[in-house]
Parts: C-alpha cells; sequence; structure tokens
C-alpha cells in the first residue's frame, strides 16, 4: 500500500459501489486470490470514463473480468472492449462472468500473451482506442509501449496500473528482493518513457498500488 492505510479505508468508506454481479465477482476474485483492481481504482476509472466517454476501450490483463465489466457497466455510452489475458485458468472464468454480467456482445477477449496479440491488432484497419487500460505483468509494461502508441488515438488515455510496485519503486535496485529487480527496473524505465514521450503528457498519480495516466 503506498498511501496510508487508514486514509484508504476513509476515502472508500464514501464509495456508493458497484452493482450486484460487480460485487459478487469481485468477492469470488478476492476469495479465489485473483488480483482486481482496488475500490480507489475503481471510482477513478469510472471518473475516467465519464470524461473521456471512450467508444473503443483496450484492455491488457483480463484476469476475470472484473475491471472490464466494470468498464462496460460504467461507461456513458455502450462502448466496445477488447481485453486480452493468457491465463489458461482465467480465460473460461472470465467468459462466464461476461457471460453472467450480460455484456459477452461488449466484450470480446483475446487469449494469447500480450506481446504477440498486440503486434496483431492493427489500428489503421480496426479502429484505434480512445481508451487503453494496462493491467498485466509489471515488468512487461515497457515491452508493450511501442503498440500501445501505435494503437492509442490522439487524444486518447491511456491508464497504467500499479506502477508504483508497493512503494518498492523509490528504493535503490539492491534493496529491491532480488526476485523484484527486474520489474523494479523495467518499470522506472517505463515510467521515463511516460514522462518524457514527447506525444505524451503523464501524471503519475498515488492511488491504490501507483497509476499512470497518459
Ligand atoms: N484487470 C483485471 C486484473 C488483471 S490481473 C481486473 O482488475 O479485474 C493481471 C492479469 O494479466 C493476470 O490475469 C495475468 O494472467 C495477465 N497477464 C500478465 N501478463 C500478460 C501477458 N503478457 N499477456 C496477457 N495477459 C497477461
Ligand atoms: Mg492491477
Amino acid at each position: 500500500m503506498v498511501v496510508d492505510e487508514r486514509l484508504v479505508t476513509y476515502i472508500n468508506s464514501l464509495d456508493r459501489g458497484n452493482t450486484q454481479i460487480l460485487d459478487t465477482i469481485e468477492k469470488e476474485a478476492l476469495e479465489s486470490f485473483v488480483p482486481i483492481i482496488r475500490k480507489e481504482m475503481q471510482s477513478f476509472l469510472k471518473l475516467l470514463l465519464a470524461m473521456q466517454k471512450p467508444k473503443r476501450i483496450l484492455e491488457v490483463g483480463t484476469a476475470v473480468g472484473f475491471s472490464a465489466i466494470l468498464m462496460a457497466e460504467y461507461n456513458p455510452y455502450p462502448c466496445e472492449i477488447v481485453t486480452i489475458e493468457n491465463d489458461d485458468k482465467q480465460i473460461p472464468i472470465a467468459r462466464e462472468n461476461f457471460l453472467r454480467a450480460g455484456k459477452e456482445k461488449q466484450i470480446t477477449l483475446i487469449e494469447g500473451d500480450a506481446t504477440e496479440v498486440l503486434k496483431g491488432i492493427d489500428a489503421p484497419f480496426d479502429e484505434p482506442f480512445d481508451m487503453i487500460f494496462m493491467d498485466a505483468a509489471k515488468g512487461q509494461y515497457i515491452n508493450f509501449m511501442p503498440d500501445i502508441m501505435r494503437l492509442l488515438k490522439k487524444d486518447g488515455v491511456l491508464v497504467s496500473d500499479n506502477v508504483l510496485q508497493d512503494g518498492d519503486i523509490i528504493e535503490s535496485r539492491f534493496a529491491v528482493e532480488r526476485r523484484n529487480r527486474t520489474i523494479h527496473s523495467r518499470m522506472r524505465e517505463y515510467l521515463y518513457e511516460l514522462k518524457h514521450h514527447k506525444l505524451l503528457e503523464t501524471s503519475i498519480i498515488p492511488l491504490g498500488d501507483g497509476v499512470a495516466l497518459s
């Protein structure tokens, strides 16, 4: 947690909550230790949807489909969502959840490693995306960057989740657990890119586990 826990608890206590189906899916996900966006991030995404009103959203990292369904439920206008997942255990659960939520027509799940899948999405022919939600393996964001830039519409919004690595991002490489070091340096590289890319304006916000809004 990068923000004082009591502050987060207070902020979340003000939330008016989600639809029933989202509550059910969230509960099931948490019970089976599937990582899904936190309350603060849910609220932030709803606000972004209200502001951006995206017609097409790309999500990298579906898990059981919670955030995809949340975006489908709370976008002010019906929108098309493409979401990518490579975990064979999560894919059938996500598909089932899209059906339960009645969003199976709105959400297209593409199975496979995002590194390959993203290359296969052809922006000039398929329309580009007004919003991209990056929520996959943190160490890979930097590799997705060229395709993300190709697929993001002019005036589009890129939302990258979990960019502060539970606060580890500010530690020196050697203070970070060995198994997290590669992620640490790649995430730093990614954040540098987001902040210095000439086509992007990025704010890094200590919300949830850290979100970068570009
Ligand atoms: N957005 C979801 C949570 C995603 S958790 C929600 O909030 O409901 C991150 C997911 O990304 C995991 O299910 C993991 O399997 C998937 N993932 C990680 N790296 C990936 C990759 N390279 N290609 C496709 N999926 C990936
Ligand atoms: Mg996340």
